[in-house]
């Protein structure tokens, strides 16, 4: 029999596997994990959590997982010669870095007379397969989302009944993982069989309310599966397949379902768009934004990042995301709009903190993200859309309790007060035991001046290119 080496990366559970499939199929099967050779974010030390518990459940069903601490090609090269390997099989990755490291992998195995098989892994479509009539890549959510409910979304791969191992000594695999680390994760369990009961209690619970929950930081009750998505210990395809199982749902159910999966397709337009624009992490997708004359201000940039900008519904997101590793979608996109609109601060410097301190780091949904944010994608927010950070926490934190919550030196102010401290009288502010300026911080910008200076800077670039 063939032996196979199965390449984790970013899909570390064993159902819906195509790779791991389809090798138990062809052979005996050994798999292997090569760890970052630097751990510094959240999202590094989320994945090695995960890492661990896959290895548990692999060696439940009599398989072994190599971690490995060199680069890809020669760690893999090592691997082979060691186990004799005939084989590797990966799920294929949709970033172009990613994509010449494989080919590289590729180029360096045939000289070994290693096979590589890629799969298609963590999507329900391939990048490049939803086209428009004219054969070209969808440009705008919508219609890419309409082809896509149009199409044959892919199945899950269904997974096998055994395995056949190949038994080496297994190394240990231990972390350090920082204070701040355990303190942020206590609430998400890591792994498979974490995500997949994420999944059933979210159907269970809150899909039925899942429009309204959608826009309701408060509530909690979106269906958090992002960080299990990250990392790949659940695939979209399981999450779709779930979802849409029961058909005979009353009507606003299945309105619900519809709002849910609409959301999980976003993350496949963002794979399709960043498969396109390979350079749209570091690059505006729409050229003129590329002359924005930031201004980057370092005590601002501090401030917007400590939770610290007077603006109580940006400081409990930004709290939020310090505290948890996690930001309710309505929050990213408001603290975000205000980094770079009234902050003039630039959005790869916004990009990099999300991916260090997001626990549901995705490179290809924080990209798409912030160019939505800034206007600069190709669906995208137009930039005269400049969140008005006080009304947006009166809609969508009507009782504060998501600010209370987060910013509780505030917790005994209500509604306008809560909502714009700064113009609440000093009597009332002295009741709640708040002195701005050292209890709260003042605003760091004037809401209605900012949204003007915003503006007059985009009228400098607008239709270069
Ligand atoms: P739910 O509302 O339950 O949605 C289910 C799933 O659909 C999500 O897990 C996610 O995979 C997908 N989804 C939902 N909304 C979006 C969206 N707007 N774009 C793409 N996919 C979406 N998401 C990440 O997974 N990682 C990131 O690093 C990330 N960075 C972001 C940065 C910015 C500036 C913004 C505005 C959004 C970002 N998002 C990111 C998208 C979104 O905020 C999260 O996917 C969502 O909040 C995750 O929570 P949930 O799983 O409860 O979502």
């Amino acid at each position: 029999m063939n032996k196979i080496l199965v390449l984790y990366r970013r899909d570390l559970r064993m159902m819906d596997h195509p790779a791991l499939a389809a090798a138990a199929k062809d052979g005996r099967v050994i798999c292997g994990y090569i760890k970052k050779q630097t751990l510094t974010s959240a999202h590094d030390f989320w994945t090695l959590r995960h890492v661990n518990q896959l290895k548990k459940d692999l060696n439940q069903e009599g398989l072994t997982l190599l971690m490995g601490e060199k680069s890809l090609i020669e760690q893999v090269k090592t691997w082979c010669t060691d186990y004799e390997i005939d084989a590797v099989y990966v799920n294929r990755s949709y970033l172009h870095d990613e994509i010449t490291l494989e080919e590289e992998l590729i180029a360096a195995l045939k000289k070994i007379n290693v096979d590589v098989h890629r799969f298609v892994g963590d999507v329900l479509s391939k990048p490049g397969s939803i086209l428009t009539n004219k054969g070209e890549y969808y440009k705008v959510f919508t219609p890419f989302y309409k082809a896509l409910r149009q199409s044959s979304i892919l199945r899950p791969t269904p997974k096998p009944e055994t395995y056949h191992g190949i038994k080496v000594k297994q190394g240990q695999f231990s972390v350090d993982e920082p204070a701040w680390f355990k303190k942020i994760v206590d609430k998400s369990p890591p792994g498979e069989q974490a995500a997949m009961m994420r999944l059933e209690s979210f159907c269970e619970d809150y899909l039925s309310g899942y429009s309204h929950a959608r826009d309701r930081p408060a509530l909690e009750e979106t269906s958090r599966l992002s960080v299990y998505l990250s990392i790949g210990a659940i695939s979209p395809r399981i999450i779709y397949q779930r979802v849409m199982a029961e058909n005979t749902l009353p009507a606003h159910v299945d309105e619900e379902k519809e709002a849910f999966i609409r959301q999980l397709m976003w993350r496949d337009f963002s794979y399709q768009q960043l498969y396109q624009h390979p350079k749209a992490e570091t690059e505006a997708m729409r050229k003129e934004f590329d002359y924005f004359k930031w201004l980057n201000d370092e005590d601002a940039i501090d401030r917007w990042k400590k939770g610290q900008t007077g603006y109580p519904l940006i400081d409990a997101g930004m709290r939020e995301l310090y505290e948890t590793g996690y930001m309710h979608n309505r929050v990213r996109m408001v603290v975000a709009s205000f980094l770079v609109k009234h902050l003039l601060v630039d959005w790869r410097i916004g990009l990099h903190y999300f991916s260090e301190t997001l626990i549901d780091h995705d490179r290809q949904n924080n990209a798409l993200g912030w160019q939505w944010v800034m206007g600069s994608g190709f669906d995208a927010s137009p930039y005269f859309r400049i969140f008005n950070p006080i009304t947006q926490a009166e809609k969508f934190d009507p009782d504060g309790s998501y600010i209370k919550r987060y910013v509780p030196e505030l917790s005994k102010l209500e509604g306008r007060d809560l909502f714009r401290p700064f113009e609440a009288k000093v009597e009332t502010l002295t009741k709640a035991g708040v002195t701005l300026g050292k209890d709260y911080p003042l605003p760091l910008v004037d809401h209605k001046k900012a949204r003007q200076r915003a503006l007059e800077r985009y009228q400098d670039v607008k239709g270069k290119s």
